[in-house]
C-alpha cells in the first residue's frame, strides 16, 4: 500500500491487477475509489474462456449482435440503473467485429457474484483490464446488478 498517494489510481490498478499476486490491494483500492469497468482490448486472442463465466451475460464473441435481456431478467421496456431507457429485446449492433467484447451496461464488474471480475481471472492472456473512461461506483454497480437481475 505504499505510494498510493504519489501515483496515478489507474496505475496502481492495472499493477495490482497485472502483478496477480496482491488481490488484497486491488480490493482495497477498489473500496477507496472509484471503480473501473472491464474492457476487453484487442490482443484477445479469441479463446472463448470468459463468455461463459459471466454472471450478466455481458459478454459476446465479435460479431455477434446482443441483447439487454440475454441472461437477465430484463423483458420488454427497462429502465437501467442511472436511468437509462431501453428495449431490453431489441437486438444491438456488435461492439467489436473481430474479438469478443463487453456490453458496459450489463457488466457490473461480477459485483455481488464474485469477489473479482470472473473475465479478467480465466483471461489467459491478460486483455480483460479496467476501462478509464467508464468510472463507476461500488453502489453503482449493485444497483445495476439488481436491476438486471430483478432482485
Ligand atoms: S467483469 Fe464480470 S460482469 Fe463484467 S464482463 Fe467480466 S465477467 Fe462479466
Ligand atoms: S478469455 Fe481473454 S482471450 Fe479469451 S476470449 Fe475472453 S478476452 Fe479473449
Amino acid at each position: 500500500m505504499k505510494k498510493i498517494k504519489e501515483e496515478p489510481i489507474v496505475h496502481l490498478m492495472y499493477a495490482a491487477k497485472n502483478e496477480k499476486k496482491n488481490k488484497v490491494q486491488l480490493l482495497i483500492l477498489k473500496k477507496t475509489y472509484k471503480i473501473m469497468a472491464i474492457i476487453i482490448t484487442d490482443e484477445c486472442i479469441n479463446c472463448g474462456a470468459c463468455e461463459p463465466e459471466c454472471p450478466n451475460n455481458a459478454i459476446y464473441e465479435g460479431a455477434d449482435a446482443w441483447r439487454y435481456s440475454d441472461g437477465t431478467a430484463l423483458l420488454g421496456d427497462a429502465t437501467l440503473a442511472g436511468g437509462k431507457k431501453v428495449n431490453a429485446d431489441a437486438i444491438n449492433e456488435p461492439v467489436e467485429e473481430d474479438y469478443y467484447f463487453i456490453v458496459a451496461d450489463k457488466c457490473t464488474e461480477c459485483m455481488g457474484f464474485h469477489q473479482e471480475p470472473q473475465c479478467a481471472a480465466v483471461c489467459p492472456v491478460d486483455c480483460c483490464v479496467p476501462d478509464e473512461n467508464i468510472v463507476e461506483t461500488e453502489e453503482f454497480l449493485l444497483e445495476k446488478k439488481k436491476i438486471l437481475h430483478k432482485e
